[in-house]
């Protein structure tokens, strides 16, 4: 060893962990943008983030073998603090506490995944979503980079709402939006708890009761009144939405983007195009809910629901796809279980998406969504050192990235399976 290259490694390790310089080496690294391999695969990362030109002479280096490197995923629908299987009934009997506890465990699981950005979209009714977020940015728990929306708001007897229960028992309102101005006043209170973005329920849904997930919810002035005051405050609306209907309403309301859209037409898809409106398909939970056995345990009325909706929904996607409309990886995991946060990509590929399309869309089109695409996303200079590594090519193999080995979030190793 030279005295100069003695020298730079001693001022190497004289730094704090996070501003040592760190070379990620393996086999290959995917470019998500142009498709290509490069081969080897070579990063190099400071204060946790990507670096640009040559790395200083000293860096550690962290060889991770015959693997590809990609940039951390990102899930755009999740319910950490929603655990799979639980119903209707089990969620009532759960206390705040016992959620947040659950969102705990879920988040790690869902970073041990791969995913090192996660958007959830609707969670219990005290915020515990605002605080889950808050201990991980802290770094006192492991979990992925959080956006959270609290509870999702919604109409009496709409999706979200407690239905078909008796009417003496008072279950919680504070999320129903009845009018205009109540909708103004729900994203002011929203705000006011810390969340990053509001989430509607634009149509009934699949797991609840006495509503029709084809039907619209709000009223045109209502959607206009909640978009309007989110974006006077500076969040954006994501709207869950089955029907066409109720797809176009919040669409033409100026919705972020569309959840499920499950019976989309090739109209509003146009519109949905013309206004830069995303899709999140979740398309795996639908299928869960009609597994085999119905492990999850989901009642009659739902299983009807969902039976009706799986074959319209094909189509739906396929004319998004079809029609140019942006599509963002999202899962809904709550629906079903967290550790399978990555079993969408199966589903995306064989749904007519390329396993490019399916790959970007987990990571530079979610990103965009998120309007964090010059944070995250991709594996360019200045973005955060979120990596995960996977054995083999997912652009032949797309089930590759069900078996993530290596995860990194802002350059810090979560972990490595020999
Ligand atoms: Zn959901």
């Amino acid at each position: 060893m030279s005295l100069r290259c003695l020298f730079a490694c001693l001022l190497a390790l004289s730094l704090p962990a996070q501003e040592r310089p760190l070379i990620l080496n393996a086999a290959r690294l995917l470019n998500v943008r142009t498709g290509k391999l490069e081969a080897p695969g070579r990063l190099w990362i400071r204060g946790g983030r990507i670096q640009a030109g040559p790395p200083p002479a000293g860096a550690e280096t962290l060889d991770l073998g015959n693997r590809t490197l990609l940039p951390g995923l990102i899930d755009c629908h999740t319910h950490l603090l929603f655990p799979a299987g639980l119903g209707e009934l089990g969620y009532l009997k759960r206390s705040h506490g016992t959620l947040l506890l659950d969102g705990v465990v879920n988040a790690r699981k869902v970073l041990e995944a791969g995913f090192t950005t996660v958007r959830d979209v609707g969670a219990s009714a005290a915020f515990a979503d605002v605080a889950l977020r808050d201990a991980i940015a802290r770094g006192d728990i492991p979990g992925p980079r959080l956006l959270v929306a609290g509870p999702a708001l919604s109409i009496t007897g709409g999706h979200g709402d407690l239905n078909g229960f008796p009417p003496h028992l008072h279950l919680g309102d504070e999320h129903i939006v009845d009018s205009p101005d109540q909708g103004r006043h729900a994203v002011r209170q929203w705000q006011k708890r810390g969340v990053d973005l509001i989430k509607l329920h634009a149509t009934g849904g699949v797991l609840s009761n006495h509503d029709d997930p084809g039907a619209p919810s709000f009223s045109p002035p209502e959607f206009q009144a909640i978009v309007e005051e989110a974006r006077r405050r500076g969040l954006d609306v994501c709207a869950h939405a089955h029907g066409d209907a109720g797809i176009l309403e919040a669409t033409l309301a100026g919705v972020r983007s569309i959840e499920h859209g499950s019976l989309l037409s090739p109209a509003t898809a146009k519109e949905m195009k013309a206004r830069g409106t995303f899709l999140v398909p979740t398309l795996y939970a639908l299928e869960s809910i009609l597994l085999p056995g119905n492990p999850y345990k989901f009642p009659e009325g739902s299983l009807v629901k969902a039976r009706a909706i799986l074959p319209l929904r094909k189509a739906g996607f396929k004319v998004a796809l079809e029609t140019g409309v942006p599509i963002a990886y999202g899962t809904d995991i709550g629906v079903f279980e967290h550790g399978q946060v990555s079993a969408d990509f199966r589903y995306l590929v064989s749904y007519g998406m390329t396993p490019l399309q399916a790959l970007q869309s987990a990571t530079l089109v979610a990103a965009d969504l998120l309007r964090m695409g010059s944070e995250i996303g991709s594996l360019e200079p200045g973005r955060w050192a979120d990596v995960i590594a996977v054995d083999g090519d997912p652009l032949t193999d797309i089930s590759v990235l069900e078996r993530v080995g290596f995860v990194m979030k802002a350059g810090k190793t979560i972990q490595i399976h020999p």
